[in-house]
């Protein structure tokens, strides 16, 4: 009887609470004009509503400058009233780090607002864009209502820029996906990665190019940042991140290969058992049967092709 009843005040209070369709939005600060808000290291639920992913924001003297706009229109309204609320300062430009869905399908939010995405970016979110909508709707539900694609309307170019006394660098990689911006802040020293970096959370690769991604990797880690922001996961104020994504990714590229040649078929691959240091990485064993899908058969034909003759 009192489990009955638990389980009755624990429906009512999921549904209370889904009704609402608020998202828990802190702004943690990590550095000074300069704050998160953290998503949690799950996969998309209705439960959490696709509040999976970081966004951050920079509060400039000339307004806010906003990095990501989140998974969903309610997302994107909720962030910019909340950003434009405690900080008395209107929001004047929208980084989108590449085109992953719970990155930028917040952008109706920022209609009148200039967004700069990478070419690449653009592109993806152009082809792939209301795809990834109706997936988000059928994974979350009624949090994605009233969502629609909203384009980026300004190309973010390398290189440097001063705004409202912060001096911020646009760096141009790709790997994570065809178009990954790099966001860094000099004047504080925070690093912007999106989801070039994952910490404590298994990377995803659907649009990957592990190569592409280590080299950008490098490129990050060779940055003087005191603070870096990943895409997915804690804040951190050192390089560990980085590394544990390189790691993981080398791991995986590995295993990958060693499974190709040894003529191991794709579940048999899925079935590798996690290394002890990944243990802890949250979704570490779903990733990895997703990135076996999506990896594996080019891996596989390459390593049925003839070896190449000798010249
Ligand atoms: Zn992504």
């Amino acid at each position: 009887m009192r489990k009955a009843i638990l389980c009755l005040l624990l429906m009512v209070c999921s549904a209370a609470h889904a009704d609402s369709f608020q998202y828990p939005l802190e702004p943690q600060a990590v550095a000074p004009d300069t704050y998160v808000l953290e998503g949690k290291t799950e996969d998309f639920s209705r439960t959490n509503g696709g509040f999976i992913v970081n966004t951050g924001y920079i509060v400039t003297d000339n307004g806010v400058v906003v990095i990501d706009s989140g998974p969903s229109k309610r997302f994107g309204e909720q962030q910019r009233a909340l950003i434009e609320e405690t900080t008395g300062k209107k929001v004047i430009r929208l980084y989108l780090t590449h085109h992953h869905p719970d990155h930028f399908l917040g952008n109706q939010a920022y209609e009148n607002v200039p967004r700069y995405a990478l070419p690449a970016s653009k592109q993806g979110m152009q082809a792939e864009g209301e795809n990834f909508t109706s997936n988000l709707y059928r994974m979350t539900g009624d949090w994605m209502r009233g969502t629609s694609v909203v384009l980026p309307d300004k190309e973010a170019k390398a290189g440097t820029e001063t705004i409202g006394g912060h001096e911020l660098e646009t760096i141009a990689l790709s790997g994570h996906t065809p178009g990954d911006l790099a966001l860094f802040d000099h004047t504080t020293g925070v690093l912007f990665s999106g989801d070039l970096v994952f910490n404590n959370r298994a990377a995803t690769t659907p649009h990957a190019d592990i190569d592409a991604w280590l080299k950008s990797l490098e490129k990050l880690q060779s940055l003087p940042f005191k603070v870096i922001v990943p895409g997915h996961g804690k804040v951190a104020q050192d390089k560990v991140p980085i590394e544990q994504t390189r790691d993981y990714l080398q791991w995986l590229m590995t295993t990958l290969k060693e499974g190709a040649a040894n003529g191991l078929d794709m579940n048999e691959v899925m079935q590798t058992p996690m290394p002890e240091r990944f243990k802890s990485v949250a979704l570490a064993h779903s990733e990895l049967q997703r990135s076996v899908s999506h990896l594996f058969p080019t891996l596989e034909t390459d390593s049925l092709k003839p070896a190449k003759q000798a010249e």
